[in-house]
């Protein structure tokens, strides 16, 4: 077995792996990237539409643009990165945190290394998990999925296309469809408002006139051999309206149901993972339960803009670079999470340092405020003209607003 020793080892090679491993060697670290595709870019690459950037280089770019420029910087940089590498197990051996992985020119690679940083992204939510009723035909698909095999395999899986759920892979891919001379009969959403990115409806479903069915369930799926149709039955009031549910005829099925952050490898390593997002409890360097285990980006909880990421990734790769040099907090406070807030990242501040934190709504709520508390006092209150859980909002505290704090004290987030 290949045997290696570096200061760290990033899992994954998407945005948020590039921008953690930049951040180690900038601060003089040996760091090796271990990505299991044949390129570093990660879920990028397959998303060729534009919008990626704004905030990162104030420019709109493509995903692939997006991954270029910092796979640039990575091979600039001389940055060890091994494709077709996939990481199998991170154990801890004779007080050593070591990786294992397997590669087909490099057969199995057992890799020592004292900090790890984990970006394996996320995967999508299918079928199963959401147990659509009727006949298993095929046609149906998850929408990354069909994304993969329009933009990077060019083959189009159907032609008369539904899509449920209204999450924003799903309505990129509405729109990509009817690009390809598909015709995208509708959207099918439970909930009474869209879990995508309102630039998203309005650019993807609204521009080409593709209806959107809030409060709708999809209750059946049709087909033997192929799709042949789906049934859509009204939600008014929680209840299923069934003497309204009406047919729509289509040869295709994309899901787009929602994203789970890729935490196999975390679990088996015994990293404690929280509920809420699915990823693992982070602490104030975003730490995870084993010490020296960092993560960043969708592994830890899922993104709305890669923007976010490559930000959280580059405090990641900092911390574990602090972490290499000896760095560790004195005190971190507590963080809850208050009336109207899913989750706050990461679950713990530091009141000596500058603390970046991530959060998600419960409610779609117009002329809200965030409140942050110590210990029930408001020490920050923000105005936000309109909140809605697909899309994260962030917060920056310092030392300045959790002065008062005491040896027990807790910092709550509140939506009013
Ligand atoms: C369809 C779609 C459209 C989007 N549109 C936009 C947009 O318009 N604007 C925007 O800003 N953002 C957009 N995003 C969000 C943004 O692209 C992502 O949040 C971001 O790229 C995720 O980066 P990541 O590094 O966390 O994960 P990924 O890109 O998923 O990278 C994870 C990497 O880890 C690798 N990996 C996983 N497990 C292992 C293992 N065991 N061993 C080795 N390697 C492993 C994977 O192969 C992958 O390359 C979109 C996302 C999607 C899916």
């Amino acid at each position: 077995m290949k045997q290696l020793t570096f200061d760290a080892v990033v899992v994954g090679g998407g945005a948020a792996g590039m921008s953690a491993a930049l951040e180690l060697d900038a601060r003089g670290h040996s760091v090796l990237i271990l990505e299991r595709e044949d390129t570093l870019g990660g879920i990028l690459m397959q998303c060729i539409h534009n919008g990626f950037g704004l905030i990162e280089f104030n420019e709109e770019l493509t995903g692939p643009e997006f991954a270029q420029r910092f796979e640039e910087k990575v091979s600039a940089r001389n940055i060890q990165a091994s494709l077709r590498t996939t990481v199998l197990d991170i154990r801890e051996e004779e007080g050593r945190r070591v990786v294992y992985a397997v590669s087909p020119s490099q057969g199995m690679m057992r890799i020592e290394a004292r900090a790890v940083v984990l970006a394996m992204g996320c995967r999508e939510r299918n079928r199963g998990n959401i147990r659509i009723p009727g006949t298993r035909p095929a046609g149906i698909y998850t929408a990354g999925l069909a994304q993969r095999l329009v933009n990077i395999e060019g083959y189009i899986p159907g032609k008369d296309v539904v899509i449920i759920g209204s999450g924003d892979i799903g309505l990129i891919m509405a729109r990509r469809m009817t690009w390809s001379g598909c015709k995208v009969h509708a959207v099918i959403e439970i909930l009474p408002y869209p879990s995508g990115l309102t630039r998203n409806i309005v650019q993807c479903l609204n521009d080409f006139g593709i209806p959107l069915y809030l409060s709708h369930l999809v209750t059946d799926i049709y087909g033997k051999d192929r799709v042949e149709g789906i049934e859509v039955t009204p939600i008014e009031s929680g209840a299923l309206m069934h003497e309204k549910a009406f047919k729509i005829a289509c040869d295709t099925v994309l899901l787009s149901v929602g994203l789970v952050p890729e935490n196999e490898l975390s679990r088996n390593a015994g990293i404690e993972i929280q509920p809420t997002t699915n990823g693992p409890w982070v602490d104030s360097m975003l730490m995870t339960s084993l010490p020296g285990v960092f993560a960043c980006g969708n592994v830890l909880h899922v993104h709305d803009l890669v923007d976010y990421v490559v930000e959280e990734a580059r405090r990641a790769g900092a911390n574990a670079a602090a972490w290499l040099s000896g760095y560790r907090p004195s005190r971190e406070i507590r963080i809850k999470t208050g009336s109207n807030i899913r989750y706050v990242l990461p679950a713990r501040l530091n009141p000596e340092r500058e603390n970046r934190l991530y959060m998600r709504s419960l409610v779609v709520k117009n002329d809200a405020r965030l409140e942050v508390r110590l210990d029930g006092n408001v020490v920050r209150s923000r105005k936000l003209a309109h909140v809605q859980p697909s899309e994260m909002l962030s917060l920056t505290l310092g030392p300045e607003d959790v002065a008062a704090a005491g040896r027990d004290s807790v910092v709550e987030i509140a939506l009013v």
